[in-house]
């Protein structure tokens, strides 16, 4: 009643004859004029988007053949003239500056496949000033614009690149053909493309009020300065994403990629440099992690934190940042996604082989490096014996080798530390660590590739190191538990780790499942119901865990793009007031 009240006064107040505009406030100044030019002369609709098809490289097939091809250019590029170069890219130019790192592959370590060169602090200050001044052209570009480039992208990386990036990503990073074609084309050309629709939606969603007299609007900024983005080894797509969500919504990004996944990073530089994104927009800059944080941390312009990786370092990076909020001029954006100690639970209810085959696939599909993999399950006693038999069963049907033999199902873990630090709890195991034992599994060489059998731990204790640890390899821990005992084990098992990324609940029960779901309500920020605790897809299954999993942003949702972006609320008014007091301060 007050507000109509409120309009009715300043309608009262609208003169009649309205005084002529003077010409001063008639004709815009040239430079006015070109600051007005938007040359975006429609609400242009997103093509539809759809989650990339997924190819089956049966053999025979004809992307089987292709991927092949591709490999073998790999092979012979490298034995003609060994290791790729990959420069440090800073608005558009490559530099080779400062002391040769390399990338080995994973499962033939004595194999180079590309030399890097560790940044130097100027030429990331370089990066730094570059970006910010590519950012107001990128900014100014239409989103129809933006979004043209990124969804070009996903056709080059579908069509062009996906052989090349496929093949990069199973040398590189040791993932078997099924793993890298989930990952660098799938997950890939998703996240670019439904990107785009999220934020079309995002700058859809405006003021549902507005009145005769004036409009309110919701103008999408990108934040003001710069985003830095870290991202892991074992998911190509998730650099590709680190850097293009913040992008598209109009920021610039300096990107560190893994040292173990440089080759296949650098590709995706190339496949957007070739869709049309400018120079300085994204700076790739591999190197010394603890300079790129220097550089860009002490920055004033440092605007966001775009991190996938562990939970230590996202910590160190978010403390950081907390001890210079001093010198940046607004507060940064921390986004990460991080660790995870993920679960299946069994009632005793469940299908025991459909179970243990699950946990199969998500305990070992790429030797358990996924974060959302499984590495710890419960299983009710009057279960046992049918999971038990099932699992070893299986597993020892597991072959595993060089990825390049398309037939292994399991290859090597990724570099020496990481082979070094799962190895030295499964040496503490074998020694008699008093609770656990090796069911099946447990044997391992470095002699060729860092090689870890796949691995089932069975233990008494609900709180061993391999059931509360992130091992990040092929290593999965079985507690076996009284099934009566179900409602007290599921709290058991929320409580047993400080992480919450993702868990499967097993049951035929209703009831069960209802159970599980509540009880472990915070354990994972992605929860499956008979269904294995890896596999999200983008679009499907937005995906992110909570608790030191990580700031639960889901990538590859709006709920991302929105950490992106600064929005600005604009109320037009159009209708002069003639006084200054209310009807109510009338006499
Ligand atoms: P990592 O933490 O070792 O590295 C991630 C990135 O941080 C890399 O670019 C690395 O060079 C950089 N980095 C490392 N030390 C740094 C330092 N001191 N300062 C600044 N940057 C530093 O992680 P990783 O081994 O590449 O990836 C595996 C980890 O990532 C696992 O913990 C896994 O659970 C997690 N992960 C989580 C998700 C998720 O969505 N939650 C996805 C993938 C991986």
């Amino acid at each position: 009643m007050l507000r109509q009240g409120a309009i009715a006064a300043a309608r009262l107040a609208v003169p009649r004859l309205r005084a002529p505009l003077s010409l001063a406030t008639r004709s815009f100044s040239s430079s006015l004029r070109a600051a007005t030019a938007v040359p975006q002369l429609g609400h242009f609709k997103l093509p539809d988007v759809r989650n990339e098809p997924m190819l089956n490289y049966a053999p025979g097939s004809p992307e089987r053949a292709k991927l092949e091809q591709a490999i073998k250019e790999i092979r012979r590029d490298l034995a003609e003239k060994g290791p790729y170069r990959v420069p440090t890219i800073v608005n558009g130019e490559e530099f080779f500056e400062g002391d040769a790192q390399a990338q080995s592959m994973p499962f033939e370590h004595s194999t180079k496949l590309c030399t890097y060169h560790n940044s130097s602090a100027a030429t990331i200050r370089k990066a730094i000033d570059t970006a910010l001044a590519a950012k107001p052209a990128w900014e100014a570009m239409p989103f129809n614009d933006r979004a043209a480039i990124f969804l070009k992208a996903a056709d080059l990386l579908s069509v062009k690149y996906r052989y090349k990036l496929l093949a990069a990503t199973m040398l590189g990073q040791g993932k078997n053909v099924w793993q890298a074609e989930i990952d660098a084309a799938a997950e890939l050309a998703d996240f670019w493309r439904f990107n785009c629709q999220y934020a079309s939606d995002i700058y859809a969603q405006q003021p549902t009020k507005n009145s005769e007299l004036y409009w309110n609007r919701l103008e999408y900024r990108p934040l003001e300065g710069f985003v830095t983005a870290y991202s892991p080894f074992n998911f190509t797509a998730i650099g590709g994403n680190l850097v293009a969500a913040p992008a598209l919504m109009g920021n610039v990004v300096i990107w560190k990629p893994s040292p173990a996944s440089i080759y296949s990073n650098y590709v995706i530089m190339e496949i957007l440099k070739e869709a049309g994104l400018p120079d300085g927009v994204v700076q790739f800059v591999p190197g010394d992690a603890e300079l790129v944080t220097n550089e860009t941390f002490n920055h004033p312009d440092f605007a966001g934190l775009h991190f996938t990786g562990s939970t230590h370092v996202f910590k160190m990076l978010w403390q950081k940042i907390s001890n210079n909020l001093d010198i940046y001029k607004s507060y940064p954006r921390i986004v990460g996604e991080t660790g995870g100690k993920n679960m299946h639970f069994l009632h005793k209810s469940a299908d025991a082989r459909h179970a243990a085959l699950q946990t199969i696939r998500a305990g070992f599909e790429y030797q358990g490096q996924k974060c959302s993999a499984c590495s710890r399950v419960y299983v009710p006693d009057n279960l046992w014996d049918e999971f038990r038999e099932t699992i070893v069963t299986e597993v020892k049907k597991i072959k595993q080798g060089p990825v390049d033999d398309f037939t292994n199902f399991c290859g090597a873990v990724i570099n020496k530390p990481s082979y070094d630090k799962i190895t030295g709890y499964l040496k503490n195991i074998k020694n008699g660590d008093g609770v656990s034992s090796i069911l099946v599994g447990g044997n391992f060489s470095d002699a060729k590739g860092y090689f870890i059998e796949p691995t089932v731990v069975v233990t008494k204790d609900p709180h061993s190191k391999t059931m509360t640890d992130e091992l990040f390899g092929p290593v999965v821990t079985v507690y076996v538990y009284p099934a009566d005992k179900y409602e007290e084990t599921l709290e058991l098992a929320d409580k047993t780790t400080s992480y919450g990324l993702t868990a499967g609940i097993f049951a035929s029960d209703r009831y069960a499942l209802i159970a599980g779901a509540n009880k472990l309500r915070n354990a994972a920020g992605n929860f499956y119901l008979n269904d294995k605790c890896t596999g999200a897809i983008v679009g499907q299954q937005p995906f992110g865990g909570s608790r030191a999993s990580g700031t639960n942003d889901k990538a590859g949702s709006a709920l991302n793009l929105y950490r992106w972006i600064s929005p600005r609320t604009i109320k037009e008014s159009f209708v002069p007031i003639t006084a200054f007091d209310y009807p109510s301060n009338k006499q």
